[in-house]
């Protein structure tokens, strides 16, 4: 890579588990940019990180709320003054516009701030009633699970190879990172800041490697697997890991709906629109890939929409000045052209776009709208991930919520009114893990402190908040008796015994004790 990375030279790969003496060396997607080669781990090296990880854990448990806080109020701070580096990082490995990639590092500093803020008392022990009141006294106390294996994909390799992972480590885990080897330096990166913020070396380290190889083997020696990727990939991963009793979570892909209401503001329904479905060129979880819209205004909407992304500025290059970047890998961009391909096939029309831009970039695919979508067309079901959205009108709002829910995906969805109460009411009726109102996905993704994740095929398991902490925790019960134990005593028979709890239960109901 060039500029920030060639500075600062190998000290970064430290952080590598490799003995392999292979080398791997990442393309960008961008013409003439070059991406520094990093070693490539073995198959051995994955166990070889996990028994080193086991080791670093049972000091890191050691180690004060009040430290780890520490350390992540710095990790925020570090993050965004050092943003230029990091967006130099994430923009040359994926090829998005900045200002998007800088979506990433709000994430993490958010994720951080939280962490360090709220952390300790999500961590607390919890009082809870006893068996007995004043007699029995029980605690609930969260426990590490141990190693954590964060399994992570390309497309937005700095957050999600690192935003999971502060959750772990807060909570008491160390944690092996295998990023998708598109995107290896993202991870590097904020692994190596956060040691820079005082995280002891050891606690984070990062294995690079093939999935099926390397993921597998690591998803073999963890305690636990969080995994952001494929739902085909994440049914495999969470089977395996079950299969050793050991629990995952899974992030994993969407199909979003947008529900355009015959209320809505239509200026600021195109601002969230245009940035829902084409933010990193639509490889974004989630991204919408859905938009109904009210009878009543979908011509105006459809022509509105057409006007407005043929005003994008598309380019593929460092630096900012541009609203649609490029697609970060060959086989994701085919994927894009034959889901549009296909579409065409099954009848759908493009209203603009639909074409690559080789003359932009190599993996450019131009912001596409369609239209005339059948329900039961493979546009219509299955993710693209990429910048491809179809636009539908519908009846009634009970049609639209209807149609919403038609998927087996559940990840995120908007719906756009000025009826707030209305909106809220929508929302409860959809299946999905999170629903942004005059939004596209920022207002939950945000939301650093609310859980999100999948319902259906979108996943198991929930990141951020209290939820996305106790994910990565062993809830263990410790009770201390007081006085009586539990059985017959002072000289009780069985049955007498039996009487004398069977009263003591009613009391108890009658007193509202237990
Ligand atoms: P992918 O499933 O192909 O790969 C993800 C990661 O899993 C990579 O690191 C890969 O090397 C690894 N992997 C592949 N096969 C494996 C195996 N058998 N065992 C263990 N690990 C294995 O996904 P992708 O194509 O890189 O990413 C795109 C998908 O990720 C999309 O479907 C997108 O919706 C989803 N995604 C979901 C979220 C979320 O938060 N829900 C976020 C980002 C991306």
């Amino acid at each position: 890579m060039t500029d920030t990375i060639q500075a600062t030279g190998d000290a970064r790969m430290r952080h590598i588990v490799s003995t392999s003496g292979q080398m791997h060396t990442p393309k960008s997607p961008f013409v003439g940019e070059v991406i520094s080669s990093v070693p490539l781990s073995s198959v051995a090296d994955v166990a070889a990180a996990v028994r080193a990880a086991r080791v670093a854990q049972a000091h890191w448990v050691q180690v004060s709320y009040t430290q780890r806080k520490r350390i992540f109020a710095r990790y925020h701070d570090l993050v965004l003054a050092r943003q230029d580096e990091i967006l130099d990082v994430i923009q040359r490995e994926t090829g998005k516009a900045r200002g998007q990639a800088m979506e990433e590092i709000f994430h993490v500093a958010m994720n951080a701030e939280y962490l360090a803020r709220h952390g300790k008392k999500v961590l607390a022990r919890e009082k809870r009633a006893g068996l007995f009141p004043l007699l029995t006294s029980t605690h609930v106390h969260q426990v590490p699970k141990g190693v954590v294996g964060v399994i992570t994909p390309w497309n937005y390799p700095f957050t999600l190879a690192i935003s999971d992972a502060l959750a772990a480590v807060f909570a008491g885990n160390t944690v092996v990172i295998k990023p998708d080897l598109q995107t290896v330096w993202s991870a590097i990166i904020a692994v190596d800041l956060l040691v820079e913020a005082g995280l002891p070396e050891g606690i984070a380290t990062i294995v690079i490697g093939d999935g099926v190889t390397h993921g597998s083997a690591l998803v073999d020696e963890v305690d636990f697997v969080c995994f952001t990727g494929s739902t085909a990939t994440g049914r495999i991963v969470g089977a395996r890991a079950a299969s050793r009793l050991v629990g995952s979570s899974l992030e994993l892909g969407g199909k979003n709906p947008m529900l355009v209401l015959k209320d809505a503001d239509l200026d600021k329904a195109m601002d969230i629109c245009v940035h829902a479905s084409f933010t990193s060129a639509g490889q974004l979880c989630v991204s919408t890939e859905r938009i109904y819209v009210a009878k009543e205004i979908y011509s105006e909407f459809v022509d509105r929409l057409i006007a407005r992304v043929s005003n994008l500025r598309i380019e593929a290059r460092m630096g900012w000045g541009y609203d649609v970047g490029s697609m970060t890998t060959s086989a994701q961009w085919e994927r894009t052209q034959a889901a549009v391909a296909r579409a065409i096939e099954q009848g759908a029309h493009i209203a603009i776009g639909g074409h690559s831009r080789p003359e932009v970039g190599p993996l450019v695919f131009e912001p596409t709208v369609l239209v005339d979508v059948s329900p039961t067309s493979d546009v219509a079901r299955q993710e693209v991930f990429g910048p491809v959205v179809f636009v539908t009108p519908f009846d009634t709002v009970e049609d639209a919520i209807s149609s919403a829910n038609n998927s087996p995906y559940g990840l995120s969805a908007s719906v756009i009114t000025r009826g707030i109460a209305q909106g809220r009411h929508i929302a409860t009726q959809i299946r999905s893990g999170s629903v942004n109102i005059n939004e596209g996905f920022g207002a939950t993704f945000g939301s650093v402190s609310a859980p999100m994740g999948g319902m259906g095929d979108s996943g198991l398991g929930r990141r951020h908040g209290p939820e996305g902490i106790l994910r990565f925790t062993e809830p263990q019960t410790i009770s201390v008796q007081y006085l009586v134990t539990v059985g017959p005593q002072f000289g009780l028979s069985d049955s007498q015994w039996v009487r004398v709890m069977t009263h003591a239960l009613k009391l108890l109901k009658a007193l509202r004790l237990r």
